[in-house]
């Protein structure tokens, strides 16, 4: 027995000796009412080293911001997260809500989220297509105003829009964020935003080769699309959220030509839609997830991924830029 122990001891060892204090395991699961659900995509939980914990009542990165709460423990309809079980969630959670940050990395977003503005979100997906957990959906994520009681949100990592046309136009510097690499456009954290503690290695492209023209809330904007690991891991979230939560339908707001929508909803209208909408689908604040996001091509990939079912390893968005049109 003690050579046994021994065995296990040495194997413990040397997988701590491997792995090294900087690198971080990586699962595959969500958190749902304390139960893990996998997605098949890499996710880093609020609890692992190297998570962003949306549950801590002030600034995590910065020495000074805010005070209070981020987040509402269980949900408005019920304020005990323990009697929060997912047959009740499944009640209730009918809205999966597209965010971009304006914050490029979900390193970034999580600073701006928790320790200037106080808000949260219960995902970041970063341009290396790692999902990031801030809390248990069975809690109330700051994210989507009036919706907060009824939806899941994920901030996905970009710069978002900017005046198409006009250089001098661009107070955040986004054109700088992707520079010419061939005929692609490739990712480059401007230098002053240090370590952005991105996982997977680069480099990370656009999806498609050129900025994305279109217009939201009936202004022209341009954006450079999302990567396509990205893509990949919120057609894989996506799945297993419809799975978890099945009054989520696999659908979008559209106009009476069946495009997706670019506006506000009214909100009753927005009250009786049971889907995915952007954040700009709830308020003209905002633009999200900006012309550059691949609505069609996305939904079609859930409903791909549906029909093959979860065990499949079959990639289910293309890595090569312009390889799938909107
Ligand atoms: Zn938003």
């Amino acid at each position: 027995m003690a050579t046994g122990r021994g065995w296990r001891a040495a194997l413990l060892l040397g997988l701590a000796a491997c792995a090294g204090p900087a690198a971080m395991a990586t699962g595959e699961d969500i958190v749902v009412c304390g139960q893990r659900y996998p997605i098949g995509a890499p996710v880093v939980l609020w609890s692992d080293a190297g998570g962003y914990d949306a549950s801590v009542p002030g600034p995590v990165l910065a020495p000074a911001g805010p005070a209070g709460p981020r987040y509402t423990p269980g949900r408005s309809w019920e304020p005990d997260p323990a009697a929060v079980s997912l047959d009740r969630l499944r009640e209730h959670v009918d809205l999966f809500v597209l965010h971009y940050d304006i914050a490029g990395f979900s390193r970034n977003t999580f600073h701006l989220l928790q320790d200037e503005r106080a808000l949260s979100a219960h995902f970041l997906l970063d341009v290396d297509g790692t999902l990031y957990q801030t809390l248990d959906l069975r809690d109330q994520a700051w994210h989507g105003r009036f919706t907060n009681a009824r939806s899941i949100g994920v901030e996905i990592a970009n710069m978002g829009v900017f005046a198409p046309d006009d250089p001098s136009d661009d107070p955040y510097q986004k054109r700088r964020w992707y520079v010419r690499d061939g005929e692609r456009l490739r990712l480059a954290i401007p230098a002053e935003f240090g370590d952005a503690h991105i996982r997977g290695t680069g480099p990370f492209y656009s999806s498609r080769n050129e900025p994305v023209r279109g217009r939201v809330h009936g202004r022209e904007w341009a954006q450079f699309d999302f990567t396509p690991q990205q893509y990949a891991t919120l057609v894989k979230l996506t799945a297993a959220l419809r799975r978890l939560f099945p009054r989520i339908e696999l659908e979008a707001p559209r106009d009476a030509e069946g495009r997706v929508r670019t506006d506000e909803l009214p909100r009753a209208e927005l009250d009786a839609f049971h889907g995915i909408v952007g954040h700009g689908h709830i308020t003209t604040e905002r633009n999200e997830p900006g012309p550059a996001f691949q609505w069609d091509a996305y939904l079609r990939a859930v409903r791909e991924l549906e029909a093959r079912g979860a065990a499949s390893d079959v990639p289910v968005w293309p890595m090569d830029a312009g390889a799938r049109g909107p």
